[in-house]
């Protein structure tokens, strides 16, 4: 049970780690930020992250992300895994990706999973093996260790524990890692952005490898790259029959940084560009948006503006609301309820979308 510091409600969907309410954050966000901002620094700390994105004056720039670290002489960026050395910015170049992978038999829990071709069969034969869920094959996981957010939720936080290894992949070697049994590949995390230069690399690698059969490349991220790499990202998707599938964590300025320390200005602009590439290949889908359904915090007033944004945009664009589960700083919320998850789904509907989905429905709980 958490007390907001502003009007002292009690509830067991306020966090203690943010310490306010939803109410709170939307109304009054800009008295509070300094608070919550604390909350961000603090939690970075602890894993030896640099508290706010660096920006030295005699700083070499990183132009990954929407964070533009300015990274100082032995300092990283906010990521933890770009760094100045010897007069260069080294860390996720092509030959020192830090990752972990795996293979995830099809049809899987992906996000993409209740459109995409592999675990339908929609694209078949073009992007498909089969004309439903592709049984016999498998998707090539690729958890990169580094992120450009610093979500208070992570479901994946045990990464941060590995962002500064000395491990490292090529992307020679993750693309020998694609079989012939392997029909995806989909870069997650962490967030693919710190390691894109790596992540294009092995796409490239393993396509040309896979040039005589199907081969999708497909993005799980926080959508807030910046250009040019966010065309190249989309141009390999577009092309192999792959999606991007893009979190839009929240719509509200407020809520979003009270979760994930950042705005969410980018992820928002750059899913509006990509929404501009879908009468390419509107099927397979290209563009797909989850949301997390924090308890307290992402509600069905997040949702509808969401779901409006995307609405507007095209309404065929697929949306997967996510059960939360407690983690990390917020592991004093509750699992998302179903009555929680149906009414989201419904406001969802209501704005218009046609493709709406409840993912990882075994951790809907009755009722906070
Ligand atoms: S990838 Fe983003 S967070 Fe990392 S150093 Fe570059 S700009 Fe900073
Ligand atoms: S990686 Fe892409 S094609 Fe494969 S299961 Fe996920 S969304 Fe579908």
């Amino acid at each position: 049970m958490g007390t907001c510091q502003y009007c002292v409600k009690e509830a067991n969907t306020v966090s203690d780690a943010i310490g306010y309410c939803a109410d709170c954050i939307r109304t009054h966000f800009e008295e509070i930020r300094p608070e919550i901002k604390q909350v961000h620094r603090h939690s970075r700390k602890a894993y030896g992250l640099p508290e706010e994105p660096p920006a030295s004056s005699e700083g070499m720039p990183c132009g990954l992300c929407i964070q533009k670290c300015r990274i100082p002489k032995g300092g990283t960026g906010y990521c933890g895994l770009r760094k100045v050395e010897n007069g260069r910015i080294k860390g996720g170049r092509p030959h020192e990706g830090n990752l972990s992978f795996y293979y995830d038999p099809l049809p899987t829990n992906c996000v993409g999973d209740f459109v995409c071709p592999g675990g339908t069969g929609c694209g078949y034969p073009r992007y498909a093996h089969s004309k439903g869920p592709e049984y016999g094959h498998k998707n090539l996981a690729v958890f990169y260790h580094a992120c450009s957010f610093n979500c208070l939720y992570c479901q994946n936080y045990h990464y941060k524990e590995k962002t500064f290894s000395s491990l490292k992949i090529t992307s020679k070697e993750l693309a020998d890692a694609v079989d012939d049994a392997t029909s995806c590949i989909c870069y997650f995390g962490g967030d693919p952005t710190p390691q894109i230069l790596h992540a294009l690399k092995a796409s490239k690698l393993a396509l040309k490898k896979a040039d005589k059969t199907i081969l999708r490349i497909c993005w799980e991220t926080n959508g807030a790259i910046r250009e040019p790499f966010l065309t190249k990202m989309a141009d390999l998707s577009m092309k192999s029959g792959g999606c991007i599938k893009i979190d839009l964590k929240a719509w509200d300025e407020g809520i979003h940084y009270a979760l994930c320390g950042v705005t969410n200005q980018k992820t928002l602009e750059n899913f509006e560009t990509l929404s501009g590439w879908i009468s390419e290949r509107p099927d397979p889908p290209f563009l797909l948006a989850s949301t997390l359904l924090v308890p307290g915090y992402v509600d069905e007033r997040e949702v509808e503006a969401i779901a409006g944004f995307i609405a507007g945009l095209d309404p065929e664009i697929p949306y997967s609301l996510l059960a939360f589960y407690p983690h990390f700083y917020l592991h004093d919320l509750p699992t998302t309820s179903r009555r929680h998850a149906i009414c989201c789904k419904e406001v969802a509907e209501r704005k218009g979308l046609r493709r709406v989905h409840i993912g990882n429905v075994h951790l809907l709980c009755e009722d906070y």
